[in-house]
């Protein structure tokens, strides 16, 4: 082997060496200041993402069922397509709740199923209604599987001031409170039609993320229910979507908070604000300045919590901005 060949082979163990530290990093349960997924790039510039193929197509008495998914992971969303002659509305129940599709100009219904954190991974059947313009009524069954989110195990040390915030009462409180949020569906389309429909709500690192099981103080468990950003107080934070305000206020956990509504069940949430700018009730535009980052509620440092909620269904709002979403 000659020196130039000697020296390449050095280089590419060397690399390879790196390669394998970091992916075994990748692996370790996570402490809260150590940012951990830098290389996601979390930019407010959107990247158009474009249609896949449909995963599975079935097709029944005329009517077309596209899902562009085999699989869901826990804590994800995948699109569903309806489509045949004279076909007026369309609803699936899943999981046992009821979604309703929203039609899409010539291409017929789209609904988004949304697997939850803790969803049992296994294979699921479900059921598609389609109504016909003549009151007809069709039923098609189908089946997909959800696989394991591969979360992570995180433990926060909360300062002492602030550690009456890890009593599951309070928890369980704030959840019921977000949930009757939530619990409002606009069935209507409000995020913006186009190409690029999503975006991040600052250009900053991504510093924890979706769906870890917290363990605060050493005690207390929770899942973390979307991604933190790195933010210092005072940031301005921009709405991910258009949509209509449907929280702005003081919670105990999620500090100054502002949920939006974007329409067919799909919600943003912003929390741990110093200053919030919006009020219950306004539309907002994407990338609209919805208020200041900062450090309130159950916050160990400065920083903005990102969370989706899809049906009722707490979603990884990385992976959703990863996702075609009909436009
Ligand atoms: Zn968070």
């Amino acid at each position: 082997m000659n020196r130039v060949n000697r020296v390449f082979v050095v280089l590419v163990s060397i690399l390879w060496a790196g390669l394998l530290v970091t992916l075994t990093l990748a692996q370790e349960p996570l402490s809260t200041p150590t940012p951990i997924a830098t290389a996601i790039p979390s930019d407010v510039t959107p990247t158009a993402i474009p249609k896949p193929p449909p995963a599975i197509s079935l097709s029944q008495d005329g009517i077309t069922v596209e899902l562009f998914f085999e699989s869901l992971k826990q804590g994800r969303a995948g699109v569903v397509r309806v489509d045949g002659p004279g076909v007026r509305e369309v609803r699936a129940q899943v999981f046992g709740r009821i979604i309703e599709f929203f039609p899409v100009d010539g291409e017929g219904f789209y609904g988004l199923i949304a697997v939850g954190i803790e969803q049992t991974a296994r294979e699921y059947d479900f059921e598609i209604y389609a109504v016909l313009a003549d009151e007809t009524r069709i039923t098609i069954p189908a089946r997909f599987a959800v696989s394991l989110g591969g979360f992570v195990l995180q433990e926060v040390e909360l300062p002492p001031e602030r550690a009456y915030l890890i009593d599951p009462l309070v928890e369980r409180a704030e959840f019921a409170r977000v949930a009757s949020v939530f619990q409002n569906i606009t069935q209507e389309r409000l995020w913006d039609s186009g190409e690029v429909d999503w975006q991040f709500p600052l250009n900053a690192p991504l510093t924890s993320q979706f769906g870890a099981l917290r363990v605060f103080n050493g005690t207390a468990e929770t899942l973390h229910t979307g991604w933190d950003l790195r933010a210092e107080t005072g940031t301005p934070i921009f709405a991910s979507a258009s949509g209509i305000v449907a929280f702005a206020g003081l919670m105990d956990i999620r500090g100054n908070l502002v949920i939006i509504d974007h329409g067919y069940g799909i919600f943003s949430g912003y929390a741990h604000f110093s200053q919030i700018h919006v009020v219950r009730g306004q539309e907002i535009s994407k990338g609209q300045i919805l208020g200041m980052s900062g450090n309130t509620g159950r916050s160990s440092g400065p920083h903005l919590h990102w969370e989706m909620n899809i049906n009722g269904e707490w979603i990884d709002s990385v992976d959703f901005l990863q996702t075609w979403i009909p436009g």
